[in-house]
């Protein structure tokens, strides 16, 4: 029978020490009773708490950190499907730049990469990694490659090459950046193993089929290693899927320990289509890290909005911060709105009123990201509550304008409203952000 956090809080030292990256031994307990950490991250655990919180109490997909500071996430997914509960860690998306690249495309695709960003629902998405592919030439124009590609753009690396030699140089070039060795294969593996522990890089797995991979990854947790990538080899979309599936499912559903990593895909497509449909199928199906083939700002935009749509937290509602926003260039003058701090509303609202060529304030008191209805609904979006933020976010020195537009769906609060904010006026918007512009323009012009 699995042990709750205050049970397991018992096995503990109580000592509270953080070593484990926990503020407290009870917030290390409830991870690990969520199976989000491992009993190994305490140095001071009793030999007892190993021996009942051990291989059981093991995430079902190891975590692991990229990058100098592991702040580059994988893994720790406990569920199959997102209504499940949610998925923790977004598939990483990294660029491929080849070593025998012309040196014009080599600048390029450095440049993009670390300049790339995009703005979705107040998220700042850039590009995660850099793989750098060695084509079979000199080991020397690969290290080079590397070296200069980790200089350059500081993002953790995807070291690809056939030869654990390359490998080995470029690993030892890098050395600190947290990097993914790609990929170690049963007959490189006995080489490529000293060299990822030696300079702190990931070691990525691969075989011909996937019980060749199970056998090698067996063999590397056997000789303690529980830091790995699978690198599945497979052709088509269809066998993508499926092994893909397969392997989440036995690590989840059976807790099988050698396919309890997150996974490395390479999109084998040049074509952008087609690339692109590979790119879909590995965000969609458990995804680890997926390398394209080049940079394509595009692309980029279509996979990241896909995968935000899947890897947002169901039960936490994108929100922003509680604030007065300027939209436009608004004057002391200028018209106030009133919406929530759901993400989407606030968004939504803000671009009808840019729309409508209108500068205006718009007023975003604290609801929890819950929508205007939602936020009426659970007591966070009441008169008394709006005109409370408007005083603690001191509006009235802000404008001189005493005229604030609330949703048409929360008219009922218009009364309470004015009543705690005197000396304003409240004009019932439209229900929907779309009637805004015309509101606008048959109200406020
Ligand atoms: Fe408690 Fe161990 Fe974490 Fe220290 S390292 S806070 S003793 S669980």
């Amino acid at each position: 029978m699995a042990l709750t956090g205050l049970q397991i809080q018992k096995l503990l030292p109580k000592t509270n020490c953080k070593e484990c990256g926990s503020n407290t031994c009870l917030a290390f307990a409830m991870k690990l009773a969520a199976r989000k950490a491992e009993i190994a991250e305490c140095p001071y655990a009793s030999e007892e708490a190993v021996g009942v919180l051990g291989a059981a109490y093991e995430p079902p997909v190891k975590g692991i950190g990229l990058g100098p500071e592991a702040k580059l996430r994988l893994g720790e997914e406990t569920v199959l499907y997102r209504h499940e509960k949610t998925f923790v860690h977004p598939t990483a998306l990294a660029v491929n730049v080849d070593d025998d690249a012309p040196g014009d495309l080599v600048d390029r695709t450095l440049r993009s990469v670390k300049e790339y960003s995009l703005e979705r629902v107040g998220e700042v998405l850039g590009v995660d990694l850099l793989a750098v592919t060695h084509k079979g030439g000199p080991t020397e124009a690969f290290v080079a490659l590397a070296t200069r590609a980790w200089k350059e753009t500081g993002k953790p690396l995807v070291l690809r090459s056939a030869s654990a030699e390359a490998l080995g140089a470029a690993a030892g070039a890098v050395s600190g950046s947290r990097s993914v060795l790609a990929s170690a294969t049963p007959e490189t593996v006995d080489a490529l193993l000293p060299i990822a522990r030696e300079h702190g890089h990931v070691l990525a797995l691969t075989a011909p089929s996937l019980d060749e991979l199970v056998a090698l990854a067996s063999k590397v947790r056997e000789a303690g290693v529980t830091d790995a990538l699978l690198h599945f080899t497979t052709g088509s979309l269809a066998e993508q899927i499926q092994t893909n599936s397969i392997a989440r499912r036995a690590a989840i559903k059976e807790s099988f320990k050698p396919l309890g990593f997150a996974f490395l895909r390479f999109v084998l497509s040049p074509d952008l289509l087609a690339g692109s449909v590979e790119a879909v199928t590995e965000i969609c199906k458990y995804g680890g890290i997926c390398v394209l083939p080049a940079f394509d700002a595009a692309q980029l935009a279509a996979l990241m909005t896909l995968r935000l749509n899947l890897y947002t937290d169901p039960q936490k509602p994108i929100q922003v911060e509680p604030n007065v926003y300027p939209i436009g260039e608004p004057t002391a003058d200028s018209p106030v709105f009133l919406t929530t701090n759901f993400s989407l509303t606030y968004f939504i609202v803000g671009g009808e009123i840019e729309n409508a060529g209108l500068s205006a304030w718009l007023v975003v008191p604290e609801c929890e990201g819950m929508s205007v209805l939602t936020a009426w609904a659970a007591g966070k979006f009441s008169g008394a509550s709006v005109a409370a933020f408007c005083k603690q976010a001191e509006l009235e020195e802000k404008v001189t304008r005493r005229q604030i537009v609330i949703p048409g769906y929360v008219s009922q609060i218009s009364g309470e409203l004015e009543e705690n904010l005197p000396g304003w006026t409240v004009l019932v918007g439209p229900q929907e952000a779309s009637d805004l512009e015309s509101f606008i323009k048959a109200r406020l012009s």
